[in-house]
Order: structure tokens, then sequence, then C-alpha cells
């Protein structure tokens, strides 16, 4: 049966048929119901993009066994004390937006004997609320990382992520994703052994085109694939 118009299969194809090969798409599905998941998943779709602890364990724990290669990129806010919450089982936190929270990544992760996938978040948007490291901080916050493997054994920094700023002004989230790009391009460069260092996740529903167009290797998309989100119900 071809899916309707308006399902999030029919929605899910409809971006993926723009899609250049070397992009990967995350669904992101907070604040959506588990039913909403296993739609997506059964139209193909594995990775899936959650910005709370909370909802992505219980998420976890409900499809785990049901959808088996199902795959967590963490991408919202993550307070020290919840990282242990998803160590055992997220595939990528892309929202290290501090050198605390690395430090504490790597500490669960050891415990737990597992190797985590992370990106380091690059503030260049305009909004105060967005966190990350300025373009100068994480350039050398990566540095850092690589030429002292022994302090980082349990992660695997994979590239950079970012936001744009929320506007309608199209050049300006161009040139916000531009500079990130190149500070991208600049660490592959300064480090060209580290072969996992390939990701560069930006772009949204309203702008994940723009994203493309300057390099980006992981779109976060939500809106347009699941609908608006209903903010008030609960978990
Ligand atoms: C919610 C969210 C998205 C997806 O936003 P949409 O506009 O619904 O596509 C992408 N990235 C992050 C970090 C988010 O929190």
């Amino acid at each position: 049966m071809k899916p309707s118009n308006d399902s999030i299969a029919h929605r899910l194809n409809s971006i993926r048929a723009e899609l250049p090969n070397e992009v990967q798409l995350i669904a992101v599905s907070k604040f959506h119901p588990a039913d909403d998941l296993r739609e997506a998943y059964s139209a193909g779709q594995r990775l899936f993009g959650e910005n709370r602890v909370q909802e992505m364990v219980a998420k976890h724990e409900e499809l785990a066994a049901e959808l088996p290669e199902l795959r967590w990129h963490f991408i919202g806010t993550l307070q020290t004390n919840k990282v242990k919450y998803i160590v055992p089982f997220v595939t990528m936190i892309q929202s290290v937006s501090s050198e605390k929270l690395l430090h504490e990544i790597e500490r669960r992760a050891a415990l737990v004997n597992r190797r985590i996938d992370i990106l380091l978040e690059v503030h260049v948007a305009e909004e105060e609320t967005k966190s990350g490291f300025s373009i100068r901080e994480v350039q050398d916050m990566a540095r850092r990382i690589f030429t002292q493997p022994e302090n980082f054994a349990h992660i695997r920094l994979c590239g950079l992520m970012t936001m744009a700023t929320n506007t309608d002004n199209q050049s300006q989230i161009r040139t916000e994703f531009h500079s990130v790009a190149n500070a991208f391009q600049e660490i592959r460069l300064a480090f060209p052994a580290e072969d996992y260092f390939c990701e560069l996740s930006m772009g949204m529903s309203h702008d994940y085109p723009i994203a493309i167009e300057e390099r980006a290797t992981l779109i976060r998309v939500g809106t347009k694939i699941f609908g608006e989100r209903d903010y008030g119900q609960a978990l």
C-alpha cells in the first residue's frame, strides 16, 4: 500500500529523496509517542534523536527489543548527573557543550566499558540560551582530545554539531553554518589521521537545505517528519 500523503512514511521518503548520499537523516522524535517511532522504523528509519534524558530512556526501554536496529543520538542539553542513564545504550551524544560534560562521559563510559561517539557542540547562534563551545574553544578542545588520547579512551570524537539562530534570515543562517564548516575542515586538516572525525551535524526542519549546501553530513529533522510537537503532553 502506498503511504498516504501526510503519513510519517511519506514525509520521510520525500525528505530522503532530496538527500545526497553522504548525508544521514536523524529523525528527531522528541515529544512524539512510541507509535510514531514504530511507523518511522517500518519505513526504514534507524537513527533517532531525542533531547531529554528521561524521555529517551523510556522510549529505549519500550522499543529496544522490538526495534533492534534503532540507534539513539542524544541532541539536547545534558546535565552531568544524567550522563549515567544514557551511556549504556546511546550511539552518539551530539551535544557535548562543555569540558566538564566531556570528562563525565569519559568516566561513565569507562565504568560500563563502552566507547561513545560524540560531537562537540559549537555555539554560533545569537541566542544566549543555546550552548556550546566558541569556534576558538572547539578547536582547542579537539586538539586536546586528539593529542591526549590516554585521557579520552572511552570517547571517540566524530565531529561537530551546531544550531543556527532561529531566524528567517537565510544569509545569516548560511554564514553561521559556514563558519562551523570551516572550523570542522581546519580540524580535519590539522589531524588527518583521525578517520572518525568526519561528521558535521547541522540543519533542522526549516534550515537543513542550507546546511547540506554548507557540507553537513548529519541533519536533525523533527517537525517535517512527525508534525508539530505537543509540548503540553506529559511524558
Ligand atoms: C528539536 C531539535 C531538532 C529538530 O527540530 P525541528 O525544527 O522539529 O526539525 C534539531 N536539533 C535539535 C538540537 C533539536 O533540539
